[in-house]
């Protein structure tokens, strides 16, 4: 592992709140990705490398790298990783890997890209894929958190991306957002299973029933999410991605945990 790992500059930080930020490093020319990747990332402790597995939440034509994270309280690397600064070096392996990439998702009308916490940052890389607007008519992000100020990148989604420069026109046409909180009041409440079975996700977002002859659907977040999103989506029918490299009707990132 260390001698495929690198030192990466820190460019910008962005703390969202108590539980989560962002980070922004250089990206070296040679390091290529696929949109849904992760990395290994991490700072050295006690002269060691301490690395967790990371998404990338930037798109892969970025000049730099952006992260999503957690801050565990007590946890080995986020207690640390959280106080990074501009300028600081943090370590990036040069291999990224993982299962939640378009490729594996077979051909379809609606891409649902189904996401808990910081189970958003493969999809903030996705979202901003032109191959995923070619492959699909919408593009559908819902994302499910605890608390209001957990919806990070919300008005990034909402305000700033319909307005870019380069991808503008196919978000404002072709993607949509749906933002769901469980612990607070918000416009829309509840966890994503119990919005899918008792059909009011589709019928918010003016779309027909998730259809596995049709929809596709790629899930990333907690454990315990994963688990319900798979049980549910295979008793509709729909097939998972058995094995990387072999496409189905949605993909999982298997080794995601929280
Ligand atoms: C494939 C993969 C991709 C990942 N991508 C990301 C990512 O983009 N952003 C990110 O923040 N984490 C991500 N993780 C989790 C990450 O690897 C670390 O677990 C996290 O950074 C905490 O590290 P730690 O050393 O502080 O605590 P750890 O010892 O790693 O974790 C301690 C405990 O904290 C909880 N926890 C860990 N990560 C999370 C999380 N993300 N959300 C909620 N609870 C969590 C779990 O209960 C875990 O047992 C990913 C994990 C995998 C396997």
């Amino acid at each position: 592992m260390a001698a495929a790992v690198t030192t990466a500059k820190v460019t910008g930080i962005h703390h969202w709140n108590d539980k989560l930020f962002s980070f922004t490093t250089e990206r070296e020319p040679g390091f290529r990705f696929e949109s849904g990747h992760f990395v290994m990332v991490g700072l050295k402790v006690n002269g060691k490398p301490l690395l967790r597995a990371y998404s990338i939440a930037s798109p892969n034509y970025a000049e730099e790298l952006e992260f999503f994270s957690i801050k565990v309280e007590n946890g080995p690397l986020t207690s640390r990783l959280q106080h990074i600064e501009e300028g600081d070096e943090v370590l990036i392996s040069m291999k990224p890997v993982g299962t939640l990439v378009l490729c594996d998702v077979r051909p379809g009308r609606n891409l649902y890209l189904f996401a808990t916490g910081t189970g958003l940052a493969p999809f903030l890389s996705i979202i901003r894929d032109p191959f995923a607007y070619e492959q699909f008519e919408k593009v559908v992000l819902v994302h499910c958190v605890r608390r209001v100020c957990d919806l990070a990148y919300h008005d990034f989604l909402t305000k700033e991306l319909p307005d870019d420069e380069y991808l503008g026109e196919l978000i404002r046409e072709q993607f949509l957002y749906y933002p769901t909180v469980t612990r607070e009041p918000y416009e829309h409440s509840g966890r994503i299973t119990t919005l899918i079975e008792s059909g009011k996700l589709e019928s918010d977002l003016g779309l027909p029933q998730l259809d596995p002859a049709k929809d596709r659907a790629m899930i990333c977040g907690s454990i315990p999410f994963l688990k319900d999103m798979t049980a549910l989506l295979d008793a509709r029918g729909f097939e998972a991605s058995p094995n990387q490299g072999e496409a189905g009707d949605y993909v999982i990132e298997r080794a995601f945990v929280g």
